[in-house]
């Protein structure tokens, strides 16, 4: 697919667009440059958002451990040096932390850590994740006056819903980062997306007037 193009900013849709931001965050991955997706963004907006990332990057990373290769690079290859350094996070996942269960999408039920994230950080990293996938798929830039709502989900949710079968299913570096939309024809402003990030971490959003009775 060729990527549409835009002169304004696509995340803050309203500076001139200058640089491209990486949705998903490039650092969630490792993979090579052709794999990831990127956006038309402004300095602000992608000098902006590298701190979010970071942190972001490192609770998923704690979250989903070394269950999988690519998370185990993660975690090897950035994570933790965080951890490392940073007493205040450090102390922030450690006061919170316990080991839950979680079914993941093959039914299978493993252990993992969870703990106290701070929800602003996901609503943060992922409307700019849902704006700027949005803009890929339609084209057009998500109005600024149009809101997305972030929710964390616990556990997979069941696709074979029939409602859900009408999403349309991208991945990112190799499954990575899978994402799956519903865009309301009449009113493409009106969306629901649901990612799963490396096969583990499942975080939803919705765009527009659907934002109260999506899911
Ligand atoms: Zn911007």
């Amino acid at each position: 697919m060729q990527p549409p193009k835009s002169a304004i900013c696509v995340i803050c849709g309203r500076r001139p667009a200058t640089t491209v931001e990486h949705v998903p965050p490039r650092g969630f991955f490792k993979g090579t440059v052709g794999q990831f997706l990127t956006v038309p963004a402004c300095t602000i907006c992608n000098n902006g958002s590298s701190e979010d990332d970071e942190t972001l990057r490192n609770y998923i990373s704690a979250q989903i451990g070394k269950q999988t290769t690519d998370a185990k690079y993660l975690w090897e290859w950035g994570a933790h040096k965080s951890f490392l350094r940073s007493t205040k996070l450090r102390s922030a996942l450690l006061s919170t932390t316990h080991e839950v269960e979680v079914a993941n999408e093959d039914g299978l039920t493993t252990t993992r850590l969870a703990f106290v994230v701070p929800v602003s950080l996901y609503q943060r990293v992922f409307e700019r994740v849902t704006r700027g996938l949005h803009f890929l798929h339609t084209g057009k830039l998500l109005p600024t006056d149009i809101c997305v709502q972030v929710n964390l989900l616990i556990n997979s949710p069941d696709l074979s819903f029939p409602e859900l079968q009408i999403f349309e299913t991208h991945s990112v570096a190799e499954e990575a980062f899978v994402y799956r939309f519903a865009l309301d024809p009449e009113e493409i402003s009106n969306g629901v997306w649901l990612f799963t990030i490396h096969g583990s971490h499942w975080v939803q959003s919705s765009t527009g007037a659907l934002v109260d009775n999506a899911f």
